[in-house]
């Protein structure tokens, strides 16, 4: 059990959704065990629904006992780092278990990287086995890393095998210049022969806090990427905090759309893991498309739909998305990035279903807040601490010291889930890594019922004629525009003022507006330091993989442009 920070529990614990108990002890027991539990309960139930194929919680249990073998005899086992550079998969799930119980380290790869990014992640992990598709898109990249990097072996899953007959025998046909070739080098293993054996697992003692479960490459939209270490306490801890938040979940009852990537932490805890623990059915999607997402609504009649703002947005925009579609769900989650005011109220009007914002970071396993799936949600907050999570708001000049209610500063998180440091980066971890408290980077305040409001990420703030100008604020107002669909607002340099806000817009299909008619539209809403600067349309936004909006890209590109400009100017 957890003993985390020895500082006073919250005083708002009044206000706390009913039911469930900040104080309740937090299990930190490896999920690999409480995996085994679900299949010991739940035998016979669908624990994963792929286009149309069940998968029993038996038929998954037995397959990762055997992947978890076939491991151990490729070698694995503590400290040895397997890579999962998987699309959402009956395998994403197995061979994740599988990895767990062979006692290694997951390194969770973006099957989307290109062939340099990969390398990098590999070497920096010491990745030394890579599990991916038989797919063009895939596999190519994944075996031209033998013998250029540590990585000593690569495991080949079939698409086809995991589809339904009818489905997988289409694919082989129409698929026939999608698929990979399996070479025949001694290298390359096919999860066929991988799987080939008794199941017999050789037992490993795993210490939940010291053991690293799984290295999250995070840095994402803001810089380079380094590995969390999530500890199996950490990933475990978070998948039951979780769980926790819903007292009202049908043990062995609830269906979870899993269109999330899996190798994003967010479905890795809220999708996989937590599903797992209460025996719920994953309807696992290998891709988002609306069609799909819509056709899986109707196969399965989902109970719980985890998702980011611009996949909700996508549904919002979705000509036939009616109230019925989404009648089976009990609520959809909205986490990773700032879900707009408009966004949840259109999408919970015209669906009549709960949209619910969260908060985490990948540093956290990651969830730390939620607002609660039943009872008012609180307009613009992400929610309250999850059980045994503490928040502390700290001065954002001197760190260490502590900000009262409505004080605004970094937010900093203690509890079971904070990592265990980055990944072979002690100066990295040094830095946001304090005595058991993360620090964020997110600027934001706690209200008296313990509700957390972000104003923004500490390095997106804009520093306007010494004024700070906060991004999201901005943004917020722009989104009040109907004929806005998306904005992202950077900073700028500025001869005069340091930095101005810039805003890139995309409109709504049709729509039509200046740049002139924007900037009167924010005149009341924003004060004129906040107004941007410049504003531009674009048709399409940069997103990060998850499909959240980037600033990076934008920012670059900028910088980029006023380079060229100074070097003409010169000239
Ligand atoms: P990552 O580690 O890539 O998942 O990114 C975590 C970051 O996403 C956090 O530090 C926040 O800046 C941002 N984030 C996550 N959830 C939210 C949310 N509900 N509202 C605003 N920002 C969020």
């Amino acid at each position: 059990m957890n003993d985390i920070i020895d500082t006073p529990a919250p005083t708002w614990l009044a206000a706390y959704p009913a039911g469930v108990d900040w104080h309740a002890p937090v299990s930190e027991a490896p999920l690999t065990d409480a995996f085994d539990q679900s299949v010991a309960l739940y035998g016979s139930n669908v624990c994963i629904e792929f286009l149309g194929r069940k998968f029993s919680y038996d038929e998954i249990g037995d397959l990762t006992k055997r992947a978890a073998r076939g491991l151990q005899d490729l070698g694995v086992g503590k400290g040895v780092k397997v890579g999962l550079l998987l699309p959402n998969s009956p395998y994403a799930v197995v061979c994740y278990y599988a990895v767990l119980k062979a006692g290694g380290t997951v390194v969770n790869y973006n099957p989307l990287y290109v062939g340099e990014e990969i390398a990098r992640q590999i070497r920096d992990s010491d990745t030394r086995i890579m599990v991916t598709m038989d797919l063009r898109l895939t596999l190519p990249k994944v075996s031209e890393q033998l013998g250029r990097t540590p990585l000593e072996r690569v495991v080949v899953c079939s698409m086809a095998a995991a589809l339904p007959f009818a489905k997988s025998q289409l694919f082989m046909f129409l698929g026939r210049g999608r698929i990979a070739e399996l070479p025949d080098d001694g290298r390359h293993v096919s999860f066929a022969r991988l799987t080939d054996n008794d199941g017999a697992v050789r037992p490993v003692a795993i210490a939940p806090r010291e053991d690293v479960a799984v290295l999250q490459y995070t840095g994402g939209t803001t810089g380079i990427p380094m590995g969390a270490m999530l500890t199996h306490a950490n990933i475990a801890a978070n998948a039951r905090q979780v769980a926790m938040w819903n007292p009202e979940a049908d043990l062995g009852g609830e269906r979870i759309v899993g269109v999330l990537p899996l190798f994003h932490v967010f479905a890795m805890t809220v999708v996989m893991n937590m599903g797992l623990l209460i025996g719920a059915e994953l309807v696992l999607l290998p891709r988002f498309e609306v069609a799909m997402v819509m056709k899986a609504l109707k196969r399965r009649r989902p109970t719980q739909f985890p998702g980011v703002p611009s996949l909700f947005h996508a549904l919002l925009g979705y000509p036939k998305l009616s109230a019925q579609d989404l009648q089976s769900l009990k609520f959809c989650i909205s986490g990773g990035a700032p879900l707009p005011a408009e966004i949840r109220r259109d999408f919970e009007s015209l669906t009549g279903c709960r949209l619910v914002e969260g908060y985490g970071l990948t540093e956290a396993s990651p969830v730390v807040t939620c607002n609660p799936v039943a009872g008012a949600p609180r307009d613009g907050a992400v929610g309250q601490a999850l059980p045994g999570t503490r928040i502390e708001i700290r001065d954002l000049e001197a760190p260490q010291r502590a900000l009262g209610l409505g004080e605004k500063g970094e937010v900093c998180v203690a509890g079971p889930q904070v990592m265990a440091g980055y990944w072979r980066n002690p100066e990295a971890t040094a830095g946001s890594l304090r005595q058991g408290w993360v620090h964020t980077g997110d600027v934001g305040y706690l209200d008296a019922e313990g509700y957390l409001f972000l104003i923004d990420r500490i390095k997106d703030l804009i520093l306007c004629s010494g004024y700070n100008v906060y991004p999201r604020v901005v943004e917020e107002a722009i989104y009040r525009h109907p004929a806005v669909a998306e904005v992202t607002v950077c900073a700028v340099p500025d001869a005069d003022k340091g930095e101005v806000p810039k805003a890139f817009v995309r409109l709504k299909p049709g729509a039509a507006l200046s740049a002139e008619a924007l900037l009167a539209f924010l005149q009341d809403k924003l004060s004129p330091i906040e107004r941007p600067r410049h504003v531009e349309f674009r048709d399409e936004l940069p997103k990060t993989m998850i499909g959240k909006l980037s600033k990076k890209e934008l920012v670059a590109e900028e910088k980029a442009r006023r380079a060229g400009a100074g070097a003409e100017g010169a000239r």
